[in-house]
């Protein structure tokens, strides 16, 4: 008979047996439990209409060479991104920008070194850092969750990599480029911009790539862009880090696929402005009648507090309304009262509307 050995799961690091990153639940569960055709998906902060034709169409054609390996560069989609956005050197990533996260640590950081992050915010920054054996610092942000712009100095002065998101996920909270540009003046490492939600906001921080040499700004095609389903991400770097940022990547960061309908979609700005259009008319709907206290947003989502009931007891409930929405308890330092919604299609606004009045 066989022996019954312990299990090998104690050679894996205790990192992944124990965290990871949190998912929001899938909607096939809660569609099933709540006995809704199709639910209003309002948790992952995507964008709710398809990619437009011109996408498709591109996506499609680059499909026919999918025999080839892609070009390991991106040209085709740097020269867009340059064109279209930012004339500045540029990294990309086809694993989203959690991929651009990832691969600056590994450019970046060794092991046992600080890597700051400016909380509660997306989980990323701080499961890559730990990933790469680094220490992670948290720096609180205020009661108002704006930036403690003198305790992140502190923290971060010496630190060779830190993060800050603005509009900030889950918050929605937007930091003046004024802020950025004191912090920037203050550390002597890199700051990590995290823009993924920049477009919803009336803030450019591109300008201060001009004027300073240590900061990186992170940005993604899975929101404004509606892509979030191939995993385009992007950053605008320093030119002293292209070179080591590509030595660190893994190879042929985007496929032939993903590259083809980035191309299309950063071209295709008719698309993202109505949907801008869209996001700030209903964000401005939400706080307005959301009978909860609900933070100013620079995003296509919306923070509010349900207290007394916890985040996870809403979420059920709006889980039964056919809505899914993000509670919030798995963000570090937020409390158990938070829930995130994202702006979606109309009809998904709309019940969303009518079952948190009735919450
Ligand atoms: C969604 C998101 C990202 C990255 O998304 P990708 O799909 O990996 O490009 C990065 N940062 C924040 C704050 C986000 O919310």
């Amino acid at each position: 008979m066989k022996q019954q050995s312990p299990s090998k799961e104690v050679l894996c690091r205790e990192l992944y047996t124990k965290t990871g990153y949190v998912f929001a639940k899938s909607p096939a569960e809660i569609a099933a439990a709540s006995g809704f055709d199709e639910v209003a998906m309002l948790g992952s902060n995507e964008n709710p209409y398809p990619p437009s034709p011109a996408v498709l169409e591109a996506a499609a054609a680059a499909l026919a060479a999918a025999n080839r390996y892609p070009d390991p560069k991106a040209g085709e989609f740097v020269a867009a991104l340059r064109r279209y956005i930012c004339d500045h050197p540029v990294v990309t990533s086809g694993l989203g920008m959690d991929g651009v996260i990832e691969t600056v640590i590994r450019a970046l950081v060794s092991p046992g070194e600080k890597v700051v992050v400016s909380t509660p915010t997306f989980s990323m920054y701080g499961l890559a850092a730990r990933a790469a054996s680094a220490v992670v610092v948290n720096v609180p942000r205020a009661a108002d969750f704006s930036v403690d712009v003198d305790a992140f100095i502190a923290a971060a002065a010496d630190a060779k990599l830190s993060f800050l998101c603005t509009p900030n996920n889950p918050t929605g909270t937007v930091t003046r480029a004024a802020d950025i540009e004191r912090i920037l003046s203050g550390i002597s490492g890199v700051l990590f911009l995290d823009n993924a939600y920049v477009e919803f906001c009336d803030t450019d921080y591109l300008p201060l790539l001009q004027k300073y040499d240590n900061l990186i700004i992170g940005r993604t095609l899975s929101k404004v862009y509606g892509l979030a389903g191939l995993r385009v991400g992007y950053g605008f770097v320093p030119a002293w880090l292209e070179g080591p940022y590509a030595a660190a990547a893994t190879p042929f960061t985007l496929n032939r696929v993903s590259e083809a309908a980035a191309v299309a979609a950063v071209a295709d700005t008719a698309y993202r402005d109505t949907f801008i259009a869209h996001v700030r008319k209903w964000r401005e709907t939400f706080v307005r009648e959301i009978p909860f206290p609900v933070l100013a947003s620079g995003a296509n989502f919306v923070l509010f507090d349900v207290a007394p009931m916890t985040s996870n007891e809403a979420m059920e409930a709006f889980a039964r309304a056919g809505v899914l929405v993000r509670s919030c308890a798995s963000f570090p330092g937020l409390g158990e009262t938070f829930v995130r919604v994202s702006v979606g299609d109309v009809w998904e606004n709309e019940r969303f509307l009518a079952a948190v009045k009735r919450l």
